[in-house]
Formats: structure tokens, C-alpha cells, sequence
């Protein structure tokens, strides 16, 4: 019988975020450090970026801004800067 793959109600309250994993990290040309995010869901790249979070924020990983709605990302409060 055809039937959910997963049963909605045990989803997580939150519709589930795609991440983006560090691929590099190091310095920027100027000396500042930077590190590159790229996405293994849709291969969006960010390409080298000011490495301006917290190691442990790195270590949980950027929302991907092509796969989740902006509404969604918990990257927005942080990217103004
Ligand atoms: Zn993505």
C-alpha cells in the first residue's frame, strides 16, 4: 500500500536545513583569514569569504542560501554587518 516515506509529525519543528560544508579554509591574500563554503546538495560555492564566524559555528556549518528560503535561514541575522 502506498504510503509516506516518513510520518510529517516526526519531523523536526523546524523544516529541515540544508547546510553547507567547509571545503577550504586558510587566509585571504590581505592576511585576514577566510574559508569557502560549498553546498553538496545544489553545489553552490561561495568561494573564499571572510572568515568572520566562530570555529564552532564553522563546525555547525551555513545554511545554504540557494536551498533554504531566506526566511528560513538562521544565516540572516548574522550577515549584516
Ligand atoms: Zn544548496
Amino acid at each position: 500500500m502506498p504510503d509516506l516515506l516518513f510520518d510529517k509529525a516526526d519531523l523536526p519543528r523546524r523544516a529541515p536545513v540544508k547546510r553547507m560544508r567547509v571545503v577550504d579554509a586558510g587566509h585571504l591574500p590581505g592576511g585576514s583569514k577566510g574559508i569557502r563554503f560549498k553546498c553538496r546538495h545544489c553545489g553552490h560555492d561561495t568561494g573564499w569569504i571572510d572568515d568572520e564566524w566562530m570555529i564552532t559555528e564553522n563546525r555547525r556549518r551555513l545554511p545554504c542560501p540557494s536551498c533554504n528560503d531566506k526566511n528560513t535561514t538562521e544565516l540572516s541575522s548574522e550577515s549584516t554587518t
